[in-house]
């Protein structure tokens, strides 16, 4: 299962895997059955959660919603941190994830849009490097997994703080590594070569601890918070969280 799983995580694009895997995880939810562990997005109980990633990580994805560790962290300080699901927000997704997909849309409160290059998920297509809406359209912008993937993330982010609005705010993960400084190199472009220096076949930069402060240039308000950590342990290992995930939390600067 475990290698099944790597294998298939290694040469088939997230956004293809989110359309079709989600047979196979019914079926897999019937073998995980049990109360160990709860994932507070969609609130059910398994034994324990699929193992996930490169290396099959044990634990990690939900067999009911897809979400990973990062996502039920996420779920957890959007409900304790923010106003997301009551206040009336207009809302850019990109790269929408399918864990929340289907819940952001049925959320009453909001305007929710979902935008992005290739995901078939997504509603607008549309380039990060020109996010095709007014200045100061949105209230809340997320951008997840996305920075490392794109030509220049900087001038991303100038777009998202452009598009926010005043006082407007936004998440920014990306997979960030215990480098000193992000890692970026333009003459790499084999995808072998990629994945060698930069973790991924498609990821074309591997960042470091200066994550909040290489964004933070473009004029966005980076912020680490280091969210977990007010997090009863009992429940960091219920929810199964990632113990060293940062939330990267933005505002228009
Ligand atoms: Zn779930």
């Amino acid at each position: 299962m475990k290698s099944l799983i790597s294998w298939t995580i290694r040469y088939i694009p997230r956004k293809y895997l989110q359309l079709f895997s989600h047979i196979f995880l019914r079926i897999a939810a019937v073998f995980y059955r049990g109360n160990r562990v709860r994932c507070p997005i969609c609130s059910r109980s398994f034994r324990k959660f699929l193992p996930y990633g490169r290396v099959g990580r044990e634990n990690a994805l939900c067999p009911n919603c897809l979400g990973l560790e990062r996502h039920r962290l996420m779920w957890l300080f959007l409900q304790q941190k923010t106003d997301f699901f009551t206040k009336q927000l207009k809302v850019l997704h990109v790269a929408p994830e399918l864990c929340f997909l289907k819940r952001f849309e049925a959320l009453k409160n909001l305007d929710y849009i979902t935008g992005d290059l290739e995901s078939p998920l997504a509603k607008i297509k549309m380039d990060i490097h020109q996010i095709p809406f007014p200045d100061n359209t949105f209230d809340v912008v997320f951008c997840n997994h996305v920075l490392e993937h794109v030509k220049s993330d900087i001038d991303a982010c100038k777009e998202i703080n452009r598009v926010l609005k005043p006082g407007g705010w936004g998440i920014l993960q990306s997979p960030v590594y215990d480098l000193d400084k992000t890692l970026e190199d333009t003459s790499i472009t084999d995808p072998v070569e990629r994945e060698r220096v930069f973790g991924q076949r498609d990821h074309v930069r591997k960042y470091g601890k200066d994550y909040a402060e290489r964004l933070s240039t473009s004029g966005l308000n980076v912020r680490e918070i280091p969210f977990v950590r007010e997090i009863d342990p009992h429940l960091i290992h219920q929810h199964a969280l990632p113990e060293t995930e940062m939330i990267y939390f933005c505002s228009k600067g």
